[in-house]
């Protein structure tokens, strides 16, 4: 390999780095090595996204006092959790644990959105978008869920965080074995407890069963209260069963609105959606 050709590759896989970084929520590095005497400490950070770590904290509507905690916290210890979920990202990135979903992924999704986040969605695990782009829920499911979370909820995605059972694409979207859940237990361990939400929604069958350790099916699992060491749990369908099943909209409404109590949040006077229609419509 030429000397161009590998700084070529070098810039190529910082770069992948750095967007595996923002992805997990990441917005400055510190220069350490770098500062000079008499630096402050903001100058010694460099911005990866123009509206900074700010900008993912603030509140979508500022009666919701559920958010306004996230919004008084120092920037320097959102930083802290951003730079904790990245370095996790970075050890997943090199993880070799399930060997067939190994062979057959582009790359891992890790998660995505407020590392304050109060409340986090966990679904199955990536599909075809999802391993292409390496973020999750993107896509039609991932449409269909940011509109529960903004028109359903009235919180924007960037509010929430998102993350799967699994951290990559099973192949033809197979559900999870479970062996290739509990390999990925660990990520989802340590990633929740940095992010220490306080409330938790899990999408669909295979992340209710995980997380709660049980076999019941999700249809006696949704319209309750559950909890993960202490963290509120409400689970309801998956995005993606909605958009085969639309009937279902309805339950997975009902959900959303015992989510919204239980979270203080003001549960919106629109109509549950007939079927075919979006929540929130
Ligand atoms: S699914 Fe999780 S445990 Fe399995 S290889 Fe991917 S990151 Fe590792």
């Amino acid at each position: 390999m030429s000397p161009q050709e590998a700084s070529g590759e070098l810039l190529r896989m910082l770069r992948q780095q750095l967007e595996s970084w923002q992805r997990a929520g990441l917005t400055h590095l510190p220069k350490l090595r770098l500062q000079s005497a008499g630096q402050s400490s903001s100058e010694s950070q460099l911005e990866m996204s123009p509206g900074g770590g700010q900008d993912a904290v603030q509140p979508s509507d500022s009666g919701r006092s559920v958010f306004r905690k996230t919004e008084q916290r120092s920037s320097t210890f959102q930083e802290d959790r951003a730079a904790a979920l990245a370095r996790l990202a970075a050890q997943v990135a090199r993880c070799r644990r399930c060997p067939e979903l190994v062979r057959n992924r582009t790359q891992t999704v890790f998660g995505s959105g407020n590392p304050y986040a109060q409340l986090v969605f966990i679904g199955e695990a990536p599909g075809a978008d999802e391993d292409r782009l390496g973020q999750p829920f993107v896509g039609a499911a991932g449409q269909l869920l940011t509109d529960m979370i903004e028109k359903g909820m009235g919180l924007r995605r960037s509010d929430v965080y998102i993350m799967n059972i699994v951290r990559c694409r099973p192949p033809g979207n197979r559900t999870p074995l479970p062996e290739e859940a509990q390999n990925c237990r660990p990520f989802l361990e340590k990633q929740l407890a940095i992010i220490q939400p306080k409330f938790i929604c899990c999408l669909g069958a295979c992340a209710a069963q995980n997380l709660l350790g049980t076999t019941e099916p999700i249809s006696r699992l949704r319209g309750k209260v559950h909890s993960y060491q202490g963290i509120p749990v409400v689970c309801t369908y998956h995005p993606a069963y909605l958009l085969r099943t639309p009937s279902a909209k309805r339950q997975t409404w009902e959900d959303l609105q015992l989510l919204m109590a239980i979270m203080g949040l003001p549960v919106p006077k629109t109509s549950v959606p007939k079927p075919g229609k979006r929540i929130g419509e």
